[in-house]
């Protein structure tokens, strides 16, 4: 990935933010880097880890927590636009 957390996969202007991810603890771009790197089926946050910082924004490199993410379509700190594609993925990551 790139300084900005990019991968391979998603690699657009917008695509700025890692995840960490529940079933391991580590930082991955996007769930396709998770399943190329990772020897484990993903696992999603439960809801009651709402409270969890498991989003970083690249650009500026807050931490944010899943709930914070979910509402926001700009990092609330920098304010670089998220991806809006990327609500398409939710359920990849959180329940
Ligand atoms: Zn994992
Ligand atoms: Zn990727
Ligand atoms: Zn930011």
């Amino acid at each position: 990935m790139d300084g900005q957390t990019r991968c391979d996969h998603y690699s657009g202007p917008l695509d700025v933010i890692a995840l960490k991810f529940a079933c391991c603890g580590d930082w991955y771009p996007c769930h396709l880097c998770h399943a190329a790197l990772a020897d484990h089926e993903a696992r999603q946050w439960p809801t009651s880890a709402r409270a969890t910082e498991a989003v970083l924004c690249g650009v500026c490199g807050c931490a944010l927590r899943i709930d914070g993410y979910l509402e926001v379509s700009a990092c609330p700190s920098c304010a670089a636009d998220f991806n809006p594609g990327c609500r398409l993925h939710h359920r990849l990551y959180f329940d």
